[in-house]
């Protein structure tokens, strides 16, 4: 592997431990509102991008590469409405998209065939990461200012299973 590619896949590595970050900070923001089921939909959410970080973290050295761990920053911690929490997340996973899509153009100019088809399953994740904040972000819109919507949002979403069933 050139260590352009394996330099591209640690900063995304690094990206996916950020994102479960970040999601843990909107967690804890929501339990501090009183809104457990937004909070453990946060949890799950967190947990999957560990998931991808170790599917990052085990291409790479599959490949002979060397995993680097880089510096992370402090995440958002607080948001005005719930909306904008998932509006924030939305942002945060059409970045992500941005991301592999530039890897997956580099490694086709490379001709690393491996880096191209083992970034494919991201591709598809993608589209289901932002297909989910997007659908909540509707439903949001929907209950508005009524506290009994939020209410049965908050439970709806927390039966969101934590395991992925991606594995
Ligand atoms: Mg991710």
């Amino acid at each position: 592997m050139i260590s352009k590619i394996e330099d591209a896949l640690n900063e995304q590595l690094n990206y996916e431990l950020f994102s479960a970050y970040q999601y843990m900070a909107m967690a804890a923001h929501f339990d501090e509102k009183g809104l457990e089921g937004f909070s453990s939909w946060m949890k799950a959410q967190a947990k999957e991008e560990l998931e991808h970080v170790s599917k990052f973290y085990n291409f790479i050295f599959a490949r002979g590469g060397m995993v680097k761990l880089g510096k992370i920053d402090a995440p958002k911690g607080s948001w005005t409405q719930p909306i904008d929490v998932f509006k924030a997340g939305l942002e945060r996973e059409r970045g992500v998209t941005e991301r592999i899509n530039n890897i997956v153009d580099m490694a086709h100019k490379e001709k690393d065939h491996a880096t191209h088809n083992f970034l494919q399953w991201f591709i598809q994740e993608q589209v289901e990461e932002e297909d989910q904040f997007h659908n909540i972000i509707q439903k949001l819109k929907l209950v508005g200012d009524n506290p009994a919507g939020l209410v049965m949002l908050n439970e709806q979403l927390g039966a969101r299973p934590s395991e992925s069933a991606a594995e």
